[in-house]
């Protein structure tokens, strides 16, 4: 038996929606971008939605966006994909990171307020909580926070799209000017590559849609020269090539009628899990129970103490037997780059315990009850032998 963490959902629906574009005369900027969009606003909630090319590219436009630039500083949570920090280098500014709460993995809003004090002089210029699995942030907390001081936030949400928080669907903004949401293959819903920004902010709009294709406007009312016909178009500012082509669109539009189901479905199996491990030495994941998790994975911590197998041989051997276990995450500020600028071992020791007893099990809609009943078969027999 061979059982990837994740694999992506692909339905007969999807493929013709994919072939139709291909017949088409639009395989890039023509009307399914747009589409993809108006779904996905609509089921957040938020008045816009810009689809780009990735989840990284989301981040790197959102983040120009709200004017980050050398000399300013993110604060994320180190428990997440390197892409949250890295974006900001790539607009020449800077990460640091907040610890996270032992109980929800996610940035703890207990550290922010830590850091908030003793970094008064030297405050971030955004806040980027991480829904990590799925589950939302402390969202009001955070902004609570982030008012205070004067802070913009924005939400990356990558894992989180079908969760909801405080009644609300994650990604809704009610908490931050922006979401960021990625369709990578493992993700919630995939277009292959792909990743979308959500805000209900009109100004933050247009200079993404402008970002997102080389700073260049059609829009008269924008033209800073005399405009000498119909083919005149202006570059305003320095922008990328970040779009997202109708055939990922198309593919990414098809998945967004199963949202609904494939968080039902990752539910059903999350609480399966719940069941069948209750009685191992694992932490189970917390619920949180001012909102519901899409899901994204299910991630237990090892009772080290009590197992006499090390993370690595239980990894090791799930392999062998087919299991694509994962680890989610190695903080980020120990990846050689972030140890280059000056971060250590030691900086956030939550995130670090964490990563040192984390295992990611299986968790996609398409997993049958043998594959599942299979994983946790070997998982128990490698934890109590
Ligand atoms: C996947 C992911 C990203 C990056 O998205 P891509 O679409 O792969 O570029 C960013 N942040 C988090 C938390 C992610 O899981």
């Amino acid at each position: 038996m061979k059982i990837p963490y994740a694999r992506p959902d692909v339905t007969p629906d999807d493929v013709q929606a994919v072939v139709d574009v291909l017949q088409n005369d639009w395989l890039t900027q023509g009307p399914l971008q747009e589409r993809f969009e108006a779904t996905v606003a609509t089921y957040a909630g938020v008045h816009h939605a810009v689809a780009v090319s990735s989840g990284t590219a989301a981040l790197h436009l959102l983040y120009l966006a709200m004017g980050l630039e050398p000399g300013k500083t993110i604060w994320t949570s180190p428990n997440t994909f390197v892409a949250t920090a890295n974006a900001a280098y790539c607009c020449g500014a800077a990460a640091d990171f907040v610890d996270i709460d032992s109980r929800t993995y996610n940035l703890s809003p207990d550290s922010l307020s830590q850091k908030l004090k003793t970094h008064a002089k030297e405050l971030p210029f955004l806040i980027v909580p991480v829904h990590f699995a799925g589950q939302s942030c402390a969202m009001e907390e955070i902004s609570l926070l982030a008012r205070r001081y004067g802070i913009a936030v924005v939400e990356d949400a990558s894992h989180a799209i079908g969760g909801t928080y405080q009644g609300q669907p994650v990604g809704c903004c009610r908490w931050s000017d922006a979401a960021v949401l990625s369709f990578h293959a493992v993700k919630i819903i995939t277009s292959g590559e792909g990743g979308m920004i959500l805000t209900n902010r009109s100004d933050l709009y247009e200079k993404l849609i402008r970002l997102r294709s080389h700073g260049i406007t059609r829009r008269p009312e924008l033209f800073r020269q005399p405009n000498p016909g119909p083919w005149y178009y202006e570059q305003l500012e320095l922008g990328y090539n970040y779009r997202l082509t109708d055939i990922q669109a198309a593919l990414g539009l098809s998945q967004t009628n199963r949202i609904g189901a494939y968080v039902a479905r990752r539910t059903e199996i999350a609480r399966k899990y719940d069941q069948a491990l209750a009685d191992l030495p694992v932490i189970q994941p917390w619920r949180d129970p001012r909102g519901s998790s899409s899901w994204h994975l299910y991630v237990i911590q090892l009772a080290t103490e009590q197992i006499k197998r090390t993370q690595r041989e239980i990894f090791e051997n799930l392999h062998h037997a087919g299991i694509g276990v994962n680890l989610h995450y190695i903080p980020v500020h120990l990846q050689p780059f972030y140890q280059q600028l000056g971060f250590r071992a030691g900086d956030f020791p939550e995130a670090e315990a964490y990563y040192r007893r984390a295992i990611t099990l299986p968790l996609f809609p398409g997993l049958r009850s043998d594959e599942l009943a299979f994983v946790i078969d070997q998982l128990r027999s490698n934890l109590l032998s």
